[in-house]
């Protein structure tokens, strides 16, 4: 007999899961998500379930119907639904990959390893330690939690020992990294999609402009030398390779002013540096998440149009809910698509949602977007 269509069980309930379940429902495929909190991007989805996920019976009830559990975030509780999965239920990324890649010391030394560039940097369980390793790669150096950290809360970059000190207490907490400063000319990130076999698929190389330590724009392919994007797309490759990643993950870089490459860090699930592959790639990031995770054939990469810019809609206000008045001004301009999250508390700072806008000149998408995106107003 035919099997019948899958069922997979997202751990999440934010934006991430949110465009996955999209392309999983597209294609006709059950989808189930759980979050600890009543998430609102998950809200549109019947199989949304609010729930404690650290409990072993919450956990039990909803993997049991799955034929394939994944994450939306390195943080979701993996682990514990390992722990109830039954024997034919499949769990991607598998926990051994999370576990290298959610504490950043040990991806880091993870990757060293397996021969793949990155900044130098040295674990410090003490003050002293990072006073003593900031001396010697020289200031500035970028203090990192090894843990929790997202959108650059848990970093900060200090240029004096006072500085150093005065940062410390405010992060610390289960392990630190000392980390040289990368001087970086572009900050870029590759997508790569693995299936549970090895087969890959990696997406161009995209250029990523952060604003106080957060994404702002995301352009693609990258306007940079073909030699560097060829290496950045091999050097993904390896890094996925070496944590055996299965699913889509992405690959954060530095682009070193003599053309050098340096591994940032790497994010296990789809990632905002994707975002424009819904409208923009032949296959989105979700769509060969999905792909990957069921072992099913994965996707073209290719770009539909020559270049592709997202922007990211952050709230600008403090506030509940969020309103629309700037939506229908963002959609007066031509060749965009806007994506609003569905969160309902809106924060300064906080993702909201994005733009996409595609095209063949670069100046001109760039501007649509940013027109597109400065409109919306959450
Ligand atoms: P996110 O969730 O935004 O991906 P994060 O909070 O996990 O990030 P990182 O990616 O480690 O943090 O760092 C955030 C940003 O800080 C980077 O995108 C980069 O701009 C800057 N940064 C991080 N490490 C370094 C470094 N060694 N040298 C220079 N800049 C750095
Ligand atoms: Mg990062």
């Amino acid at each position: 007999m035919d099997p019948t269509f899958p069922t997979i069980g997202i751990l999440g309930g934010g934006q991430l899961g949110k465009m996955m379940a999209a392309e999983a429902v597209r294609m006709g495929i059950e989808t189930k998500l759980l979050s600890p909190k009543d998430a609102g991007p998950m809200r549109p989805y019947a199989g949304a379930q609010v729930g404690d996920w650290t409990d072993p019976d919450v956990l039990r009830s909803f993997v049991s119907d799955c034929d394939v559990i994944t994450v939306e975030s390195e943080w979701a509780p993996a682990g514990a639904a390992a722990d109830v999965l039954p024997d034919d239920t499949a769990l991607w990324p598998s926990t051994a990959t999370l576990s290298l890649i959610k504490d950043k010391g040990v991806q880091k030394q993870h990757l060293a390893d397996a021969g793949c560039p990155v900044p130098e940097f040295v674990r410090c369980n003490t003050m002293e330690d990072a006073l003593d390793a900031a001396e010697a790669y020289g200031y500035p150096v970028v203090l990192k939690q090894c843990r929790g950290a997202y959108d650059g809360y848990g970093n900060a970059t200090v240029h004096s020992v006072e500085a150093l000190r005065e940062a410390w207490p405010n992060l610390a907490d289960d392990g630190l990294m000392v980390e040289t400063f990368a001087d970086f000319t572009r900050e870029l990130a590759v997508q790569v999609a693995r299936r549970p076999g090895g087969e890959q698929v990696v997406y161009p190389v995209a250029y990523t402009e952060q604003r106080d330590h957060r994404c702002h724009a995301v352009e693609v392919p990258a306007d940079i030398d073909e030699g560097v994007a060829e290496e950045a797309r091999d050097l993904a490759q390896a890094a996925v390779e070496a944590v055996e990643g299965v699913g889509l993950i992405a690959v954060e870089l530095f682009e070193m002013p003599d053309g050098d490459l340096l591994v940032n860090e790497l994010a296990p699930r789809p990632h905002n540096t994707g975002h424009y592959s819904i409208e923009g790639s032949d296959t989105s990031q979700f769509e060969n998440h999905v792909r990957a995770i069921l072992d099913w054939p994965l996707g073209s990469t290719a770009l539909r149009q020559p270049v592709a810019v997202m922007v990211n809609v952050l709230g600008r206000r403090e506030g509940t809910p969020p309103r629309s008045t700037g939506l229908p001004r963002a959609l007066d301009t031509d060749g965009v698509s806007p994506h609003i999250y569905g969160k309902p508390d809106v924060r300064p700072g906080r993702k909201m949602g994005h733009v996409t806008a595609l095209g063949s000149n670069r100046a001109d998408v760039r501007k649509r977007a940013e027109m597109a995106a400065g409109a919306i107003e959450l």
